[in-house]
């Protein structure tokens, strides 16, 4: 299976967020990818360089002021007194019915939802490498590869059209659904991070032909808390074509291999004719945010299952964090899905 992920992508290094109100270290490290390339070529990947897209498929699913803000926020912010070294937005609208500010402060309260994105002079390059690498496997698929692994980093799903959040900047999984759409008339999405995709859900929730389903731990009490729940299930045109499974916390491999089998049935009724899977790895017992109990010969039973839908497939790294197993993970479930048979 090919590959994809560019060195730019490792430069965006975001130094803090907060977490219960504690200023933490940010978890979403450049070293994710040094173990995500290790598992890759463990799996058998051959590792490219993709091309510069352009913003054509970036612009296909964000909205033009919201590229504008990620591409110049940075020195914008730069340029006010006593300004912290990366943009961190501290005042957010609580709803989107008043005016679009004009300032940087303002402007970063409307685009960023939350601490976790912090913007420096390297992410808009990191984030459009990151989203180029999804680009290029999907139109590998599309030139008849059964499969292909983005290495996305930073991450993409809780990307809303216009909005920055939960580590991610640029939402790859749609990007790359998107990309796919132009020769495939429908495409499903299955998101099987630990957090909810609620970017991706936000992109695609009035539109039918593309189908959204993620798994993942309860928001009840856990992030994305607002969005994730069972009675979100599109709106419009895309009423019923999205669709939340939540598991209880700690739930291990038995209790998602089970559930992923209700997300089949969904997509198998949708009849799809080309799937993202939006991987993460922080599902995994030992991942830091200790929210499911997935294990690393789970991740590969994950992988074979997925691959027995017999869909062309477009792999987009999402989440998982620094721990022993990360890059063994991604080894387990490429491997599982193909591997070096593909
Ligand atoms: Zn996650």
């Amino acid at each position: 299976m090919k590959a994809f992920y560019a060195q730019e992508q490792k430069r965006h290094d975001p130094k803090a967020f907060l977490s219960s109100g504690a200023a933490q270290p940010n978890p979403e490290r450049p070293e994710r990818v040094e173990r995500l390339l290790a598992g890759a070529a463990s799996a058998g990947c051959t590792i490219e360089r993709p091309r510069n897209h352009g913003l054509g498929p970036v612009s296909a699913v964000h909205t033009p002021e919201y590229l504008d803000f990620l591409e110049h926020i940075f020195d914008r912010w730069q340029r006010i007194d006593g300004a912290s070294a990366e943009v961190i937005p501290n005042i957010h609208p609580i709803a989107r019915n008043g005016s679009y500010p004009a300032s940087a402060v303002g402007q970063a309260g409307y685009h960023i939802a939350d601490t976790a994105c912090p913007i420096s002079g390297e992410t808009w390059q990191s984030a459009l490498w990151s989203a180029w690498s999804a680009a290029e496997a999907a139109e590998t698929v599309m030139a008849g590869a059964p499969a292909a692994y983005a290495l996305c980093r930073p991450p993409g799903h809780h990307a809303f059209a216009d909005v920055a959040g939960g580590f991610c900047f640029i939402n790859n999984s749609a990007v790359a659904a998107q990309i796919l759409r132009r020769n495939a008339a429908r495409v499903a999405i299955l998101d099987v991070d630990l957090h909810h995709g609620n970017g991706t859900q936000g992109i695609f929730y009035a539109r039918p032909d593309v189908l959204t389903v993620s798994l993942h731990a309860d928001p009840v009490r856990f992030y994305p808390f607002f969005w994730g729940h069972a009675d979100e299930r599109g709106e419009g045109p895309g009423l019923g074509y999205n669709f939340n499974l939540q598991l209880p916390r700690k739930s291990a491999d038995a209790a998602f291999l089970e559930t992923l089998e209700i997300a089949f049935q969904r997509i198998r009724a949708f009849s799809p004719d080309a799937l993202v899977v939006a991987l993460g790895l922080d599902a995994f017992e030992g991942d830091p945010f200790g929210g499911l109990s997935v294990t690393t010969p789970g991740f590969s039973r994950i992988g074979e299952a997925i691959a027995r839908l017999g869909l062309p497939s477009v792999i987009v790294q999402e989440g998982g964090y620094l721990c022993d197993a990360l890059g063994d993970n991604l080894t387990a479930f490429l491997t599982g899905f193909g591997g070096k048979a593909r």
